[in-house]
Parts: structure tokens; sequence; C-alpha cells
């Protein structure tokens, strides 16, 4: 079994990101400048998003946090919206979800304008990645993409079962993991809460993906000797071993499952650093207007 390092290949990826900030500033372009709004006082989104702005940090990339009261009415983050798609100095933006309950996520989603989606959110990125055209896709997919390229694992022609089919994890990483590219060309199963036997489903991957959101989900039954297997999850549970009373849990019993895998990743420091790595490419993409020009 092989640990599929996403801390460590994350540094080197901020490095390679550093290295071009710095040669852009140095021959006379702007730092990529990236801004993140974060509503209310969720601890979860609390933490990412200081992540994200640390990340910035590291790379030498400029950053703006923009906070809100978690009574903000939908149209004073929308008009918050309008002011950064028109910012000249912003390069690219995050909305931070999940929004409170009054707010429509969708609505907020689609009034980023999709030059600055580098969350990849908006359904223009949307649909041009599908059908593969230049897009910035969506961090937590283009993460792991990136992966399983460094880790030389072969997707092509693979049985490729991903759990879980939300627009921001499972069903772009389905198309992206689909496409007919040489780091693709998988066969690929979608997997939800409705799908009928999925042990049997599970334990027939080649590549199996877990991102469901439920802790310690997968067990050894469900996957097959020398499986590669990718966990998303990231739930937080409650702990007394830690200062802050919680811990990071994936979705795969990472004990019973690890002896049976030819390649795993770890949760903490597998798929959440390649998201904000991620996250820095495609800002970077943004400020070189690589995609939207
Ligand atoms: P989500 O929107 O809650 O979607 C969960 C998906 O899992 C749904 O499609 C759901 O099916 C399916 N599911 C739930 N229980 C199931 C079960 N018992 N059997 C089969 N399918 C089941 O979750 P998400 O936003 O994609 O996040 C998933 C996990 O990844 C969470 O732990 C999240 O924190 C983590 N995450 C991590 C990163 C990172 O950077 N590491 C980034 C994003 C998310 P239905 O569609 O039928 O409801």
């Amino acid at each position: 079994m092989e640990l599929i390092e996403g801390k460590k290949v994350a540094a080197e990826m901020k490095k390679e990101i550093a290295e071009e900030a710095n040669s852009i500033k140095a021959s006379g372009g702007k730092t990529p400048h990236l801004a993140a709004v974060l509503v209310g006082h969720d601890g979860a989104s609390e933490t990412y998003v200081a992540h994200k702005v640390k990340a910035c940090e590291e790379v030498g990339f400029k950053s703006t946090l923009v906070r809100f009261e978690e009574d903000v009415t939908e149209e004073e983050l929308l008009a918050k919206v309008d002011e950064l798609n028109n910012d000249k100095d912003l390069d690219g933006f995050i909305v931070q979800l999940p929004l409170p309950d009054h707010i429509s996520e969708q609505k907020v989603i689609e009034a980023i304008r999709p030059s600055k989606d580098v969350d990849g959110f908006h359904p223009v990125n949307v649909g041009r990645m599908v059908i593969g055209l230049p897009a910035f896709v969506s961090a937590t997919p283009a993460g792991i993409m990136i992966l399983l390229e460094r880790y030389k694992i072969n997707t092509s022609g693979q049985n490729c079962v991903i759990v879980g089919r939300s627009n921001i994890v499972g069903r772009p990483l389905s198309i992206l993991l689909s496409q007919k590219t040489p780091t693709a060309n998988a066969t690929v199963t979608v997997c939800h809460s409705r799908t009928k036997n999925l042990n049997e489903v599970c334990a027939n991957a080649d590549i199996l993906i877990a991102a469901l959101g439920s802790p310690e989900f997968l067990t050894a039954d469900m996957v097959g000797e020398g499986a590669v297997v990718i966990d998303v999850g990231t739930t937080r549970v409650k702990s007394d071993k830690t200062k802050s009373g919680w811990k990071l849990k994936g979705d795969v019993k990472f004990d019973e499952v690890s002896p049976k895998c030819s390649y795993i990743t770890p949760v903490p420091g597998g798929v959440g650093p390649m998201t904000i790595v991620s996250l820095l490419k495609n800002t970077l993409l943004a400020s070189k207007k690589e995609i939207y020009r």
C-alpha cells in the first residue's frame, strides 16, 4: 500500500505557483489577488477561509477577506458580488458556502462573473468543463485529478466508482474522469443514497472515491484487493485528544481498508490540501487571463 500524500504534493505545487507569481511580478505584472466572502461565524467555514487566506500569503498572492454577519440580506450580498465583479485589482473571488437559509446560494453563484469564479461553481464554468473547454474547474475534483496524475495512477479503461453526486465533488469528478483525455478515460459509476447493492458496486471498483460525508462509512468488505481509494470526506467529530476539541474524520475506515489498497489518501493530509492549492492555481490562471481573455 502506498499513501497518496496530498499534503506533500500541495507543498510542491505551492512552490511552483509562488515561483510563477514571483516571475510575473518581476516582469512588471500585477500580484494575483483572491478575495473570500464569509457570511456568519460557522466554525468549519471560518477554518476553510483562514486556510485559503494563509495559502495566498504563502505563495505571495494578495488576499482580501470580506465578512458579513449572519443576518446580511441577499440584496446586500449580491451588491457586494457586483462590486467584486467590477473590482479591477481582483482576479477572482469565492463566496464560502454554505450560506444562511434566507439567501439563495444558486442566485449568489450565478451572480459571480464566470471569469472571476475561481471556485468553478458558475453554470458557465460547469458547462464549459462538461464539454471539455477551458474552464475554472471546481477545486476538489481538480485536486483529485492532479493527485492521480502525479502518482501515475492509470485511469484509462479503469472501473471508477464515486460515492456521492454533489455539484462540488462527485458530479464534476465523474465528468473529469470520463473525459476523452490521456489522464482520464475511465468508466465511471456515480453512486448515491438510492444506489442498490452499494457494497458490491464499490467492491468491484479499480478506483473508489468516497465523497458522501459519512465518517468511516467505507469498510474493508466494500473494497476490492489492490483498489485505489480516495477519501474526500472531512467530517468534524468531537475529540478529547485535540486542543480544538474536534478532529477530522474521513469517509473511509482507514485502518481496515488501507491494507487492501494499492494506494489510499489519508484524512487529514490527502485531498484537503489539494483543494486549497487548486484554488490558488485557478487564481493564477485568472490573473493570467488564460481562460477568459
Ligand atoms: P453532499 O453535498 O452532502 O453530498 C453527499 C452525497 O453523498 C450525496 O450525493 C448523497 O446522496 C450521497 N450519500 C449520502 N449518504 C449516502 C449513503 N449512505 N450511501 C450512498 N450515498 C450517500 O456532500 P459534499 O459537499 O459532496 O461533501 C462530501 C464530503 O466531502 C463531506 O465530508 C465534505 O466535508 C467533504 N469535502 C471535502 C473537501 C476537501 O477539500 N477535502 C471538499 C469538499 C467536500 P443523495 O444525492 O442521494 O442525497
